[in-house]
């Protein structure tokens, strides 16, 4: 139908690129380049994918596009971290991290506008949440960090705004387009989701995908992890941590990442450290302790960096590596918890939230 929306192939992964172009009547090995001119050589205008035919090339023309989100903002941190503002179709924004460590280099993707999930000590939760995106607007965050840089990076962690597993398929669909020959070639270690445990879809993304699995965990026993991280009263951590052992047992190489924020006076003593390492007896466990990153309205502090180390030593001894995770960017607002983007709120939270903080005020 004429009116059809034209297809954007940033959506489309090399299964489905194949079979886009087995639907226009020709072979499928046309997609993989157009795949490869996409995300290999950042080439999105068709009239320049010379080894096309003309026809093949007025065909596209005619029904897709090569659609981006708009990069409107680039901040430079000092520490050489670099924040990009990235703005959707639809006007909503959403930031993409580039943290560069020596040889490595990390993109931290996003892949929702806002998130639902509501974690008291993060700021993407206090914009509230608006939608998913698509494949293509996770995988063009990466398309735009390797043209800016000039480089694929070495190393993309899916743990900017958004809950990645409350959207799964364009998120496995993005995971699998990073790894791809044709593209940006990362290895399956390289290649990480971090998630605050959406449990059946863990089981489900082990079926479909196998890539690092991070995970926010932050508190030791359900009663504080309630508070912290609200998804838990649905799915506990009697529920979550069998689903993570199950991510890594068939692969001696993996572990879990146990992303832990440490917030002063709250789940940063050594009594919390030691219902940790019983938590986390006979799961192959690395412990990447994160100090609070502070946000305007927050009422937490992080704990100061002597606990922090008495705390890591305690998880060291009983065998569990743990590092301090560097705070990266927070001058550019860029580190973990810190990503607000532009969320035109759907959720109702955002005005619930600026209702409390009034009442607050009055009283
Ligand atoms: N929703 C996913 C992806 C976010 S990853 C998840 O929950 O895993 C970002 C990490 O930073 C998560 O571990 C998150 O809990 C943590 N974080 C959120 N706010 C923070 C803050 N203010 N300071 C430090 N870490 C924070």
């Amino acid at each position: 139908m004429a009116t059809d929306k034209p297809l954007n192939l940033l959506d489309l992964d090399r299964q489905a690129m194949e079979d886009y172009f087995v639907r226009l009547g020709v072979k499928p090995f046309h997609g993989r380049n157009v795949l490869k001119w996409i995300h290999k050589h950042g080439v999105t205008d068709f009239a320049q994918m010379t080894d096309l035919s003309k026809k093949l090339r007025a065909t596209l023309g005619a029904r897709a596009v090569i659609r981006l989100p708009q990069i409107i903002l680039r901040q430079p941190s000092a520490d050489g971290t670099v924040k990009w503002v990235m703005e959707l179709e639809d006007g909503q924004r959403v930031e993409t991290v580039y943290i560069p460590d020596g040889n490595r280099s990390t993109v931290c993707v996003s892949s929702q506008v806002g998130c639902a999930l509501d974690c008291s000590f993060c700021s993407t939760a206090k914009q509230g949440f608006n939608r998913n995106l698509t494949t293509g607007e996770i995988i063009g965050q990466v398309w735009h960090a390797t043209r800016q840089m000039g480089r694929a990076p070495t190393n993309v962690v899916l743990m900017g705004m958004g809950e990645p597993l409350a959207n799964f398929d364009a998120v496995v669909s993005a995971m699998d387009l990073m790894q791809d020959d044709l593209t940006y070639m990362l290895s399956k270690y390289r290649v990480t989701i971090s998630t605050s445990g959406i449990v059946p879809n863990l089981y489900r993304l082990r079926e479909v995908s196998d890539v690092s699995l991070a995970v926010s965990l932050h508190a030791p026993d359900n009663d504080l992890r309630d508070q912290l991280v609200p998804i838990n009263r649905k799915y506990p951590l009697e529920e979550l941590i069998p689903a993570c052992r199950k991510f890594v047992k068939n692969d001696k190489r993996r572990k879990v990442t146990w992303e832990y924020v440490m917030l002063d006076g709250i789940n940063d003593s050594i009594a919390h450290a030691k219902a940790l390492i019983r938590l986390l007896e006979g799961t192959p466990s690395k412990m990447n302790l994160i100090p609070f990153n502070p946000f305007p309205g927050t009422d937490y502090k992080s704990s100061p960096p002597e606990r922090i180390e008495a705390f890591r030593q305690k998880l060291m001894k009983a065998g569990i590596m743990a590092i301090l995770r560097k705070t990266r960017g927070d001058d550019i607002d860029a580190a973990c918890g810190q990503l607000v983007g532009r969320v035109q709120d759907r959720s109702g939270r955002r005005e619930v939230s600026l209702r409390r903080a009034q009442a607050e005020k009055v009283a």
